[in-house]
């Protein structure tokens, strides 16, 4: 055990995890509980009568081999929201510990954290230096009650890439108390590398990456923590046995296969190139004050109303993201990009 087991809460390194049925594949299960027959119209491959095999052993192998990691070094969850929840569970004892969030960002790292009692330290992105980490007050603010930073690259809501040597220099000065956790959901949209190389040397970074974003899999929820096996080995412990369920676990295989992965890749690049010809056409606009620079498949934009660009949209059957509850944000909509056709329709709309 390390420093890792020392910032966990004590409950849950003592916890005994709950005893799920074993896996032992080709025994026939007489020791779950379940009926012996398929539901009519089950037409899956291991049948949705049977519980799903806790941490799908080629789900995470297949995953692992994706990002470039060891089985040991990943956990496969619904989502990186659940990456999210179980790190702030594992880590955080209610009323005691804080996490540091950097707004604007994605909301669910504090309500996570406010769900467990945590106390969430808010340390604003420097707007006026293209939403860049204040490190400095970071570093000031990392008392021995702080557990969590959270740091999201590509950023969400502002959508740009956040230093990696801030991060670095952050990870080295918490090294022993804290974790940073890189939420990288929209990396595969940026031309950045991932930090998952850096984890196998620095214990105290855990990168969360998803499938729900370049992958088009939001509706199966498969997201993958890479951290050190000691976190890992914590977290399955808190994660329900039967997370991941059949249907997930099959199709995220299938579509994993090399020719889905290429596909990707060209969507990829066809969502850059529409960001590229909506960004400069919105940014043309009468009513829109800037629209700020984007390593992902959305953008911020400043406009003059908010409410009339929301309503615009909405009337062109088009939501597009209201963000202006978020620190710095007060006239500010967030766009995904959608089919050229979408573009279009969304530009003509806010015209
Ligand atoms: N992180 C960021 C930055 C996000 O924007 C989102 C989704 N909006 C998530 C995580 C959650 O992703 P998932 O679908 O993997 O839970």
């Amino acid at each position: 055990m390390s420093w890792i087991s020392d910032i966990a809460r004590p409950e849950i390194v003592a916890l005994k995890p709950y005893e799920h049925a074993s896996w032992e594949p080709p025994l026939e299960r007489l020791h779950a509980n379940e009926l012996p027959w398929r539901a009519t119209g089950d037409h899956s491959d291991a049948g949705l009568n049977r519980y799903p095999e806790p941490q799908p052993r080629e789900l995470v192998t297949r995953l692992a081999a994706l990002y470039g990691a060891t089985p040991e070094q990943v956990l496969v969850g619904r989502g990186s929201d659940e990456a999210i929840d179980l790190l702030v569970r594992t880590f955080c004892r209610a009323g005691q510990d804080s996490v540091i969030v950097c707004p604007p960002t994605f909301g669910m790292y504090a309500v996570a954290a406010r769900i467990q009692g945590a106390e969430v330290v808010s340390v604003p992105l420097r707007i006026n230096a293209g939403f860049s980490l204040d490190v400095d007050t970071i570093l000031k603010q990392c008392t021995p009650s702080v557990k969590l930073v959270f740091l999201c690259s590509p950023n969400n809501p502002t959508g740009n890439l956040v230093s990696e040597a801030d991060i670095l220099r952050i990870a080295e000065r918490v090294e022993g108390r804290a974790l940073v956790v890189v939420d990288e959901a929209y990396i595969e949209f940026a031309t950045a590398d991932s930090l998952i190389r850096r984890v196998k040397d620095l214990p105290q970074l855990a990168i969360m990456r998803t499938l729900s974003k370049s992958h088009g899999l939001a509706g199966a929820r498969c997201g993958t923590l890479i951290a050190n096996p000691e976190i890992i080995a914590l977290l399955r412990k808190v994660i329900p046995p039967y997370a991941i369920t059949q249907l997930t676990v099959e199709a995220v295989m299938k579509l994993l296969e090399p020719a889905q992965i290429a596909i990707m890749h060209s969507r990829i690049t066809e969502i850059r190139s529409e960001h590229k010809r909506v960004t400069q056409a919105v940014a043309q606009l009468r009513g829109t004050r800037r629209v700020w620079p984007s390593d992902t498949n959305f953008f911020l934009a400043e406009v003059e109303d908010v409410d009339r660009a929301l309503n615009s949209a909405r009337a062109a059957n088009l939501l597009i993201r209201e963000v202006r509850a978020q620190v710095g944000l007060p006239r500010s909509v967030r766009i995904s990009i959608g089919t050229p056709e979408q573009n279009d329709r969304l530009i003509e709309a806010l015209r």
